[in-house]
């Protein structure tokens, strides 16, 4: 009769609506009192998502980044809506990768300019 009622939640938090795509999302408190979005309904092996973006919830309701390292094979974790959200960029998730594709950017347009002149190759003086 018109009214709604909430849907049962696993977390403390509630759920809110992306703004960016539409759809669901679950809006847990961290151990440091903020808020975090997280994907619904996803619950991924902790060693398949990057370090940083691990959250566990904890025994109250409040989530952190699960900081175990190497992870529990067997640990669960949530993720970040924003790292789901068709509609929003994929934030640099593997940082060191990214730096080794700038890395090999730059490796290959040397290799695409023009050869420097070669020297005549040096041996240095056996002592
Ligand atoms: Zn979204």
């Amino acid at each position: 009769m018109g009214v709604f009622k909430e849907e049962p939640r696993r977390l403390d938090g509630h759920q809110s609506r992306c703004p960016y795509c539409g759809l669901l999302q679950d809006r847990a408190v961290t151990l440091e009192h903020d808020w975090v979005l997280l994907e619904p309904d996803l619950a991924p092996l902790a060693h398949t998502v990057p370090a940083e973006h691990r959250w566990i919830e904890l025994s109250d309701g409040r989530v952190t980044v699960y900081g175990v390292c190497p992870p529990d094979p067997y640990q669960r974790c949530r993720v970040e809506h924003r790292l789901a959200c068709s509609a929003q960029p994929l934030p640099d998730l593997w940082p060191w990768l990214t730096m080794l594709r700038g890395e090999n950017e730059r490796r290959a347009e040397r290799q695409a300019a023009p050869e420097p002149p070669q020297l005549p190759e040096q041996w240095p003086d056996a002592g």
